[in-house]
């Protein structure tokens, strides 16, 4: 079975269980593995970050770095998309008493005049005061588009100059860094906070981090115990993580090309089910509504002929390449494809 739903699908090899075997360990809670001490200094540096913290979960680093911007009761701004606000099941208002207002993008494509219109700084006491903005880059279901670096610049300075905190979620910043070729440390340069994934295209089996300057992430470190996310021997994980960044991170590239290869045999059938100059990095979403059939119909399709998709909206279907998927399952799933669109 080729499965395409996400870049969460992938399993560690073995060149990363010999890793995971035989890291070196310690009681994390205590401070003391040496493996996941190692992974918060280098990730923070390559973002140019004081400090990082380790987390089970992106969405756990998101919330921790959300919480430590914004004040019970104040609000952070999203693109109305985003996994902040869509997908994190309303942890934001849940744990930290955090409201949202949300701006709407095509692809989610950021333009910074739009969450800078909607905001209201220290509003009074009638308003809700606005302490941050997310952005999201790649933006999961904008198609894993990348968000330009003077968008995300003119975005940082105009929050700034209001005294509005920038959090990026960088769940797929490695995708959007290899397909832009913007550095790690100018994406780190426009953001307050920033969650980054291991367990996406890099292909860590789990693991995120959050990263932000000494002191926020000292809080964020009380606050993920308080979650019960205090981890002990997890050098085994951090292992991976590190594993994954030194021998993965070149590898989104072909991840990006195969994604384009199936956007462009798709678009060849009708382009209104998919714009190929839309696909940035290695997600590839389809509208199905020309073709009358919905996404559900179509992933059922193509399970029948051994290639699985996600079903993200009635007529809203996601295919996401990663390291698991080469070359050869590349043409099948073409094949499957093309087949089941036209059935
Ligand atoms: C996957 C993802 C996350 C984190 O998801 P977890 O499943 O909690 O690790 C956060 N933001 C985006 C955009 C994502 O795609």
């Amino acid at each position: 079975m080729i499965d395409l739903r996400s870049d969460t699908v992938t399993t560690p090899s073995k060149p990363m269980r010999d890793v995971i075997a035989g890291a070196g360990v310690g009681d994390d809670v205590y401070g003391d593995d040496p493996t996941v001490n190692a992974l918060e200094e280098r990730i923070a540096a390559l973002f140019g970050k004081e400090a990082g913290l380790f987390t089970p979960t992106g969405s756990l680093a998101n919330q921790l770095m959300m919480r430590s911007l914004v004040q019970p009761g104040q609000e952070i701004l999203a693109e109305v998309n985003s996994h902040v606000v869509r997908a994190e099941l309303g942890a934001a208002a849940t744990f930290s008493g955090i409201t949202t207002r949300t701006w709407q993008a095509s692809f989610g494509l950021l333009n910074p005049d739009q969450p800078l219109e909607i905001a209201t700084p220290n509003a009074g006491p009638y308003l809700v005061s606005t302490a941050a903005i997310a952005i999201e880059n790649t933006h999961n279901f904008g198609g894993g588009t990348v968000q330009p670096i003077d968008h995300i610049k003119e975005l940082y300075e105009g929050a700034q100059s209001r005294g509005i905190a920038i959090h990026l979620d960088g769940a797929r910043i490695w995708n959007a860094h290899i397909a832009s070729g913007v550095g790690l440390t100018e994406y780190g340069k426009y953001a307050d906070t920033i969650s980054v994934c291991f367990s996406k295209g890099l292909g860590a089996p789990i693991g995120s981090m959050a990263l932000s300057s000494k002191e926020r992430i000292d809080s964020a470190r009380v606050w993920r115990k308080r979650y019960g996310a205090g981890m002990r021997q997890v050098g085994i994980l951090a292992a991976a993580a590190d594993y994954a960044v030194t021998h993965h991170l070149q590898d989104l590239a072909h991840d990006h090309r195969r994604a384009k290869s199936l956007a462009t045999a798709i678009a060849s059938i009708n382009s209104s089910i998919i714009d190929p100059l839309t696909v940035h990095t290695n997600i590839v979403g389809l509208n199905l509504k020309v073709l009358g059939i919905t996404a559900t119909e179509l992933a059922d399709r193509t399970k029948g002929k051994g290639l699985l998709i996600g079903a993200l909206g009635t007529h809203f279907a996601r295919l996401v390449t990663h390291r698991d998927f080469d070359d050869t399952q590349c043409d099948e799933a073409i094949d499957i494809l093309l087949n089941s669109l036209v059935a």
